[in-house]
């Protein structure tokens, strides 16, 4: 559907079909480019100081109405997430500074079933009033109590103010909350119920969470390794099992439910995913960041795969020179359109 690129060798006359990348942003095949450069790039702001990485999940009741109202419904968890970070923060009782921090939104569980929440990487320190910088050594400087009451209530705000200016839909699942009633009981439950968010263990060091966000990242509900196999109507993936202590099992669905859960986690379009916050949003980042790291002492890394092209990123990061032919090491060509013979095998693409 993309098109390929033919090339020949001038020495030996073998030919190579590159085929072209779809570039969509929910493709497992495509993201891998984007990915790298976007780490590397985020490795400019990464700091010799403790993350830590917190969770932010919602009761599983809110998810018909969350998947029915999927833009405004997320937008409230980044709002949420990011209200109670940054104000736990600068409240002088925790750690009274500025901070930073990146929050991403996953929809899906290990079966790729519905489950909305965001990982936030927080770098656990920032600069007070004074620019002096401030942290909390190895510990969390929030109590996760705190936290989770806190974000509830922002939640649940937000969610209630939508609802009362009839800006919330209802469509299949949701439609019984189209009721008055309905909808104010699943409020009140949702109130009263504890609210999980939790702190993962902290990040090892910046190295770790680089290597934490290439791996989670650009990543949509499935990373193909995990699909393990494929018949003519069904198709077999590994998960975890969570009630087995997060042991690995495979699931095998029919291709239709494998296809409809997949495309549960497509998000809005032109939605963001991925947004930076304090001092790592882009508006404070390059003098704060500097800032800190002159305060810090740390080296500054410079971004490598800014300005490369494709052909170079591949050469750099995979030893392999995609501008030779594969079989000699010769010169490769293009191969005018005309004499494209090779048709793509549509299982190729991408
Ligand atoms: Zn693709
Ligand atoms: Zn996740
Ligand atoms: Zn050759």
């Amino acid at each position: 559907a993309f098109g390929v690129n033919v090339s020949v060798c001038e020495d030996c006359g073998c030919i190579s079909v590159h085929y072209n990348s779809c570039r969509d942003r929910c493709c497992p095949m495509c993201q891998e480019f984007p990915k790298e450069k976007w780490v590397d790039a985020r490795r400019e702001d990464i700091l010799d100081a403790p993350y830590f990485h917190v969770v932010f999940t919602v009761p599983e009741e809110l998810n018909p109405i969350i998947y029915s109202n999927q833009k405004v419904l997320y937008t409230a968890l980044y709002h949420a997430t990011s209200d109670t970070l940054s104000e736990l923060a600068a409240d002088c009782k925790y750690l009274g500074t500025d901070i930073g921090y990146i929050c991403i939104l996953h929809t899906w569980g290990s079966t790729m079933n519905f489950h909305p929440h965001i990982h936030a990487i927080v770098l656990g320190g920032g600069l007070d009033v004074k620019n002096h910088w401030k942290d909390n050594g190895k510990d969390f400087f929030l109590p996760i109590k705190i936290i989770s009451k806190t974000f509830r209530g922002k939640y649940m705000a937000e969610l209630k103010q939508l609802w009362e200016n009839d800006r919330l839909e209802f469509h299949g699942s949701a439609a019984p909350y189209k009721n008055y009633y309905t909808f104010k009981e699943l409020l009140n439950t949702c109130y009263t119920k504890e609210w999980i968010p939790y702190c993962k263990k902290p990040f090892d060091g910046a190295e770790s969470v680089i290597r934490y966000l290439g791996k989670y990242t650009h990543r949509i509900a499935i990373s193909n390794y995990r699909i393990k196999g494929m018949t003519e109507s069904t198709v077999t993936f590994s998960a975890k099992d969570y009630k087995n202590q997060g042991h690995w099992k495979e699931i095998t669905l029919s291709g239709e439910e494998f296809i409809r859960r997949f495309l549960m986690h497509v998000p809005p379009k032109r939605f963001v995913r991925i947004r930076h916050y304090g001092l790592l949003s882009s508006r404070n980042k390059k003098k704060q960041i500097a800032l800190c790291r002159n305060i810090l002492g740390c080296k500054k890394y410079i971004s490598k795969l800014k300005d490369m092209d494709a052909p170079a990123i591949i050469r750099l990061l995979y030893n392999k020179d995609i501008c030779k032919c594969s079989s000699c090491g010769g010169k490769i060509i293009p191969l005018p359109t005309e004499q494209h013979f090779i048709k793509p095998k549509p299982h190729m693409l991408c």
